[in-house]
């Protein structure tokens, strides 16, 4: 079997060798079970779900995914290797396409698609008729309503599971503490699952927290961005700030969720092609962005979320070298966390007019114009998900307790910054791992240097700004 494993990811993938606990996930799937796997951002968990695709050889792999921009990434990849059978059902695609691709469901190896999409009645039916060989649940951590980005839709994926008629099942995530794995597991009724976590540490990262004023740190962020090693990535709470930094920083771009398409392609693959030495932006950026070289990643603001903050610091030192994940933290930072989160969810005033008016026959349809909501914001689909399911008196309690969650785990994010014990211990002890005890580890443990050549770089360019200054001046 170990021999059939390698020569198909060197025939099919072209790789020499599996990463770790690759092969041991690959071959629980090939044996037929339910599988968890946590594994860190960028440790190849795609290639999981689908190199026992080429093994099996027969039946349809469904591969759930929660963003448009994850989907098309994958699928370059593996049309870049030559692999024709792969689609996806998004909202991208015209009725028509999607009607082609339902027709002719038998003739893909991977079928990729939101939540959504699965949940149409007549895309449903189309799964539950053709052989699924297997149901892949990407970035699982958005089923379970303490995961760092709950998504309603997740929600039904059991449900829907067993309606394609319960074919095998695997759930992948980067970032998964107890709590949450067993909510996938439960929501997802997984049949006594093959469960593979690896550590969430990542060694190569040495975490420093900067504690100071409010008015110091945009002052205190210039500097750094001197010292630091770069390609550097900026993290902002919104999207306003991500643009002003950006202004504010030499050789900077911005990126956020409220870009076209086409400029947020643009700017970041001048981050990949190494054009542009830091990248500001809000938590749009980064799941599905290959780039192995980053040595910092700043936090101007404080995350939502623990889960949030690893996700995004380990997009860090991915190819092993050392990097550094550097949290600015300023009193009453949080503030702007807990105005987002408030957004979040449906105000008592809204649960109970979006009840009192479907209660009197009002259509769902015309809810959002009455609530001043758009409709596929997620305040609003979850209002409607609440309507179908729950009483009015459940449904305020609902939404109060997980505000209340979410404000807890702001306040997990929030003794972090604080703390004064090692701060990769307590990342650790978030999700329920043993302590590690490394050099290089944290501003507690010891002083983090930033390595010098970072400033050889930057008096590189200055030094070819005063040259282009010259030649100017000569004429
Ligand atoms: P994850 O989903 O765990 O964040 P991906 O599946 O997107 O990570 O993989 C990250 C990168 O690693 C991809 O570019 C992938 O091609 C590469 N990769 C995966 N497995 C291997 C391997 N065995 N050898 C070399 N590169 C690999
Ligand atoms: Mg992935």
């Amino acid at each position: 079997m170990r021999h059939l494993y390698e020569s198909t990811l060197k025939r099919v993938f072209g790789y020499d060798s599996f990463r770790t606990g690759q092969h041991d996930i690959i071959h629980a799937v090939v044996e037929g079970h339910d599988v968890l796997a946590v594994m860190p951002t960028g440790a190849g968990k795609s290639l999981t779900f689908q190199l026992p695709s080429y093994i099996k050889n027969k039946g349809l792999t469904v591969i759930v995914s929660p963003l448009l921009s994850l989907i098309e990434d994958q699928m370059q990849h593996i049309r870049a290797r030559g692999e024709r059978g792969v689609a996806r059902l998004t909202s991208m695609e015209s009725a028509e396409e999607k009607q082609e691709i339902i027709n002719q469901l038998k003739r893909y190896r991977f079928l990729y698609l939101s939540p959504e999409q699965l949940a149409v009645p007549y895309v449903t039916r189309a799964l539950s008729n053709v052989s699924v060989q297997m149901l892949v649940i990407d970035e699982a951590h958005c089923i379970s309503q303490w995961g760092h980005e709950f998504r309603p839709e997740y929600a039904r994926l059991g449900e829907l599971r067993k309606q394609i008629g319960s074919p095998q099942c695997m759930a992948v995530t980067a970032t998964a503490p107890e709590n949450v794995k067993r909510d996938i597991i439960e929501k997802l009724a997984l049949f006594t699952p093959e469960q593979f976590v690896h550590s969430a540490n990542r060694p190569e990262i040495r975490l420093v927290v900067e504690r100071l004023d409010k008015e110091r740190k945009l002052e205190r962020l210039k500097e750094l961005i001197q010292n630091i090693p770069k390609p550097a990535v900026v993290y902002t709470a919104t999207r306003r700030e991500a643009e002003a930094l950006a202004f504010e920083l030499d050789d900077a771009l911005f990126y956020h969720g409220g870009m076209s398409t086409e400029d947020r392609r643009l700017v970041q693959s001048q981050f990949l092609r190494d054009e542009v030495s830091v990248m500001v932006c809000t938590s749009a950026f980064g799941m599905g962005v290959n780039k192995d070289n980053v040595r910092s990643v700043v936090h101007f603001q404080i995350p939502a979320t623990v889960e949030a903050y690893m996700q995004e610091i380990g997009r860090a030192g991915r190819d092993g070298q050392p990097a550094f994940a550097i949290l600015l933290y300023a009193e009453g930072d949080e503030r702007i966390q807990q105005f987002l989160i408030d957004g979040q969810y449906p105000k008592d005033e809204d649960v109970r007019m979006a009840y009192f008016e479907s209660e009197n026959g009002t259509a769902i349809t015309q809810l959002p114009r009455l609530l001043r909501m758009s409709e596929e914001e997620s305040k609003f689909l979850l209002l409607k998900q609440l309507l179908t399911e729950r009483s009015l008196q459940e449904a305020l309690e609902w939404v109060k307790e997980r505000r209340r969650d979410r404000y807890r785990q702001l306040g997990q994010m929030m003794d972090y910054a604080l703390i004064r014990t090692c701060r990769r211990d307590y990342l650790l002890r978030y999700f329920s791992e043993p302590t590690i005890e490394q050099e290089e580890c944290c501003d507690i443990c010891g002083e983090i240097i930033y390595p010098e050549t970072s400033t050889i770089v930057r008096e590189n360019v200055t030094e070819w700004k005063i040259r282009l200054t010259q030649i100017f001046s000569f004429e």
